[in-house]
């Protein structure tokens, strides 16, 4: 191919699509179909043979949902990507191809909720058990954490809800020297931030809910592959067995996923075992969506951010504060690596300390009137949560503790508003909290 490296901003509106393939539409079209016509006996064999490319039926493919799957493909510099029906769909089946038939997955306290949780109720019960690192801040607790039926680690590149930032680069080098991927979850990233296969990522997962959709309007996932991970190690059998519906259409003979899809074969393998059978699939209007949040993305973090720091400032000067967790702080222990990994600054959600009683928290909760109180981040809007009560409330408080969940600890996710006036709104929010006389 002749065509130059576009840069990120017209990749993310442009990559994927080709309008001539689509009658020429300019918005990328939705193609609401279940189910695709076969032409004639002969096309369906070649389809089924894998010998043309084309769809069949939209649970295993579809094509607005091929145009996202691309767009975040050169996004992330990748050789593919698969679109699920949400950001824990995207995480499950990633687990679930690594560590098939048993194994155990490295990672840290510093995740998502639901995340943890499900690695308390879902993935044990199948025989993969997740083992969580001592000191999440030192690479090498990761090396000591791995055993020789480890399949892989997983972190968040930004973590939710605190946005401490892990030595991406280091807990790379030691899964490669021990012959695991590592997996990062970058919904708080977003490829705008930071370029992780850069730094050594093999598989990313994202919740496009957040900061991809940006507009608080869609449930949905993504997973990335860098296409150089070796999967042929020995550690990973199931990617090396024959299948017959890989055979060679001429000879007849069994091949393995690797054979067929050499440069993505851990997208491949999903696709036609986890999202064919456990049928997560994003609905061709949900990816819609999310391709038309990923056309701002740019703008929206960049406006996000500086709206951000603002806030940031404000509330580490509040003597009703007692911390602020974000490296935009002045004495943030993850200055240096939020500089290295996140140039243009490291995400848009953060957490404050509230000094107060719990009823002076929930009459501040009560109190906001722009932000809005509810659990989902990386909208355009300005939301505000209390964690330890909701997003991570399905954790133990020995859980919460592990994961720097306190019980003083309010959550913000940055929208687009006027930074004024979102300031403004924490600052009546405050009085009110503390006004012995207002009952809300
Ligand atoms: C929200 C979130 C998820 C789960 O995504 P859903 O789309 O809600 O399923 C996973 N990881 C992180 C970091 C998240 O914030």
């Amino acid at each position: 191919m002749t065509e130059p490296q576009y840069g990120f901003d017209t990749l993310k509106v442009r990559a994927g699509y080709e309008p001539k393939a689509h009658h020429h539409a300019v918005a990328v079209p939705i193609y609401q179909t279940a189910s695709y016509d076969l032409g004639s006996p002969e096309r369906a064999d070649r389809l089924i043979g894998l010998e043309e490319a084309g769809y069949l039926y939209t649970r295993i493919g579809n094509p607005t949902v091929a145009v996202l799957e691309q767009r975040i493909t050169e996004l992330d510099g990748g050789t593919g990507a698969i679109a699920v029906a949400s950001g824990m769909a995207a995480i499950s089946y990633t687990l679930l191809n690594l560590a098939e038939g048993g194994g155990r997955i490295v990672t840290t306290p510093r995740l998502y909720g639901g995340t943890s949780d499900s690695f308390q109720k879902i993935f044990p019960p199948l025989g993969i058990q997740i083992d969580f690192v001592e000191d999440s801040d030192d690479p090498e607790s990761f090396r000591k954490a791995i055993r020789p039926d480890t399949k892989g680690i997983l972190i968040e590149s930004i973590s939710n809800p605190n946005a401490t930032v892990l030595d991406i680069e280091a807990i790379a080098r030691v899964a490669h020297e021990q012959g695991i991927p590592l997996v990062v979850d970058n919904t708080f990233g977003t490829p705008y931030l930071v370029q992780l296969f850069h730094h050594g990522a093999d598989i990313i997962v994202y919740s496009a809910t957040k900061a991809l959709g940006g507009h608080g309007t869609t449930i949905g996932g993504v997973i990335v592959e860098r296409g150089r991970f070796n999967w042929a190690n020995g550690k990973f059998p199931h990617f090396e067995v024959p299948q017959y519906l890989l055979r060679d259409q001429k000879t007849g003979q069994e091949r393995t996923i690797l054979e067929v899809f050499p440069n993505t074969p851990f997208i491949a393998r999903i696709r036609f075992n986890h999202l064919a059978y456990l049928g997560a699939v994003l609905s061709p209007f949900d990816a819609f969506l999310i391709l038309q949040g990923i056309e701002t993305l740019s703008e929206r973090i960049d406006k996000q951010l500086a709206n951000t720091r603002k806030v940031v400032a404000y509330l580490e000067k509040h003597d009703k504060v007692s911390w602020v967790s974000h490296p935009f702080t002045q004495n943030s222990p993850y200055r240096d690596l939020a500089a290295k990994y996140f140039p243009k600054g490291a995400g848009t959600i953060f957490t404050f300390g509230f000094k107060g009683s719990e009823a002076e928290l929930y009459k501040f909760i009560n109190a906001v009137k722009v932000f809005s109180y509810h659990a989902n981040v990386g909208d355009a809007r300005s939301l505000i949560i209390n964690s330890p009560k909701n997003t991570h409330g399905e954790l133990t408080p020995e859980e919460q503790n592990l994961a720097g969940i306190t019980p003083d600890l309010i959550r913000l996710s940055i929208g687009l508003e006027d930074p004024n006036d979102l300031i403004a709104d924490l600052a009546q929010a405050f009085v009110k909290a503390f006004d012995e006389k207002s009952e809300l």
